[in-house]
């Protein structure tokens, strides 16, 4: 449905009146919104589910674990730490002020636009909407129209059980996105490929809005000798080519070390059979990819270089692309150019875990980096000398998973970072405040100064 330019306006003006009532301020009203979503995603997760099914065929397995749970946990957690959270912060005043107090309260900003994503389509405008209300927002959602089932429900579920004063959700593309960037926001934060991002950061400096970027990239998998190789490759064909590699943290190529690397591909290799059978064409647990644009990028970059070793097999009318591994790619190949968003494992190899950790650092910084590796030092090295959104030691994908870690990029991979109080951060203001009593005020700043800087040295040394 293509919003008309008034009507984004109006609906804006209408949230922006309804913040300004204070009624979201209250703890009590966030509480009973954010139980009130609880609810919602639970009676309808079969209705969620199939939209999202819909849109990727992804398996309901994985829409349960990735979309409906993680936000419910969100929910519980914000349920459960709120008070905490909204409770002012008092802090230490410094003696040249004393008499004062200090504190710091956590403000709502106002009226906020979370856009998404398509691969993981309902999470990712709902897991940020949970810190949106629990720090007391009004937002406005703006789905991914490629995955059009799933945010037809969004919207249809947020129309039917909110109030669009304060939360309300606009359906649409590009045009659309635009016009809304158009308006004054309190603050963005969107989801997607990194060149859309420099467009949302630019219509935001217009209007001086703040923006969380939650971008993509190139997130290496480095893998050392010493490691449980069978172990190694499941936790690797897990976090590639669940949702069909279409995952913003997949490991996008590997870097092995070459005296492993015939036996880490021969054990990948036997686990892309044991989760999705000889012919993942036929199993239920292996996604589709979302749209034919895609599956032709894909495509292309399928024999752009190096040797497919596994998989290859595609069916355009499905838009079915098999786990794929492609070994004997170097940095020149176009599939090492831009991130690869589907099941396709490019792998490079290396003789010393420096030149590896170079190779990494003379790119852009990624969104994830996994190393796998039982060698403590070279675990620490790692940590130390890379830079990139989040890190797995000896496992893939599972830091998006603690409500207590912050998630986000870097650099390139985005800017700022969200779940659990990360995005109740995200969309408070730290407001600073000093009180201070009338019962006594030491002159010495103010004029005349004559004869008060010795004191101050003195105070201050
Ligand atoms: P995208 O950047 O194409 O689209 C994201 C959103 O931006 C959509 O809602 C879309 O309607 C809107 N949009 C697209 N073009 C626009 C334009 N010119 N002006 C204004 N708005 C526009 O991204 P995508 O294809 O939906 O998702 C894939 C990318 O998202 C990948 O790079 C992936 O790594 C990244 N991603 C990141 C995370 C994360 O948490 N960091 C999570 C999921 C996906």
């Amino acid at each position: 449905m293509l919003i008309e330019k008034e009507i984004t306006a109006q609906i804006v003006a209408r949230q922006r009146r309804f913040f300004q009532t204070g009624k979201t301020k209250d703890i009590g009203f966030r509480v009973e919104q954010l139980k009130q979503l609880k609810q919602v995603i639970i009676d309808n997760q079969t209705e969620i589910a199939q939209a999202v099914q819909a849109d990727l065929r992804k398996p309901k397995f994985e829409t349960v674990a990735a979309e409906i749970l993680l936000c419910i946990e969100e929910i519980n957690y914000a349920l459960k730490k709120l008070k905490s959270w909204t409770k002012p912060k008092k802090v230490a005043t410094p003696l040249n002020l004393f008499p004062a107090s200090a504190q710091i309260v956590s403000e709502p900003l106002g009226v906020v636009l979370i856009i998404g994503a398509w691969n993981y389509p309902f999470q990712l405008v709902i897991a940020p909407l949970i810190g949106a209300i629990a720090a007391g927002n009004c937002a406005i959602l703006k789905p991914s129209e490629i995955a059009a089932h799933t945010s037809e429900v969004v919207a249809k579920l947020v129309g039917k059980y909110f109030e669009s004063d304060f939360l309300a959700v606009v359906e649409g593309g590009k045009e659309v996105t635009q016009e809304l960037l158009a308006e004054k926001f309190d603050h963005i934060f969107f989801t997607g490929g990194t060149e859309i991002g420099r467009i949302i950061m630019q219509a935001a400096a217009k209007n001086l809005t703040p923006v969380t970027l939650e971008l993509g990239g190139k997130s290496p998998c480095i893998i050392e000798p010493d490691v449980d190789l069978e172990l190694t490759a499941r936790r690797i064909t897990w976090g590639k080519f669940i949702n069909a590699g279409q995952t913003c943290i997949a490991p996008d190529y590997l870097l092995v070390h070459r005296s492993i690397k015939e036996p880490l591909l021969a054990g990948i290799k036997q686990c892309i059979q044991e989760f999705y059978t000889d012919n993942p064409a036929t199993s239920q647990d292996y996604a589709r990819i979302i749209s034919d644009r895609h599956f032709a990028r894909l495509q292309k970059l399928l024999h752009s270089g190096g040797k497919v070793v596994v998989g290859g097999e595609i069916n355009p009318s499905d838009r079915y692309i098999a786990p794929t591994v492609i070994d004997g790619v170097n940095w020149d190949d176009e599939i090492m150019q831009s991130e690869i968003f589907g099941p396709l494992l490019p792998v490079l190899d290396y003789d010393d875990l420096g030149d590896a950790i170079a190779q990494v650092n003379s790119r852009p910084k990624p969104l994830a980096l996994y190393f796998f590796s039982k060698n403590k030092h070279n675990q620490q090295r790692i940590l130390q000398e890379t830079s990139s959104g989040g890190v797995c030691i000896n496992e893939t994908i599972s830091h998006i998973i603690p409500p207590e870690l912050p998630f986000g990029g870097v650099g390139d991979s985005g800017m700022g970072n969200y779940h659990g109080k990360a995005t109740f951060d995200t969309f408070s203001h730290p407001k600073s405040i000093v009180k201070k009593p009338f019962w006594l005020d030491i002159k010495l700043r103010y004029p005349p100064y004559e004869g008060k800087l010795k004191f101050i040295d003195w105070l201050f040394k």
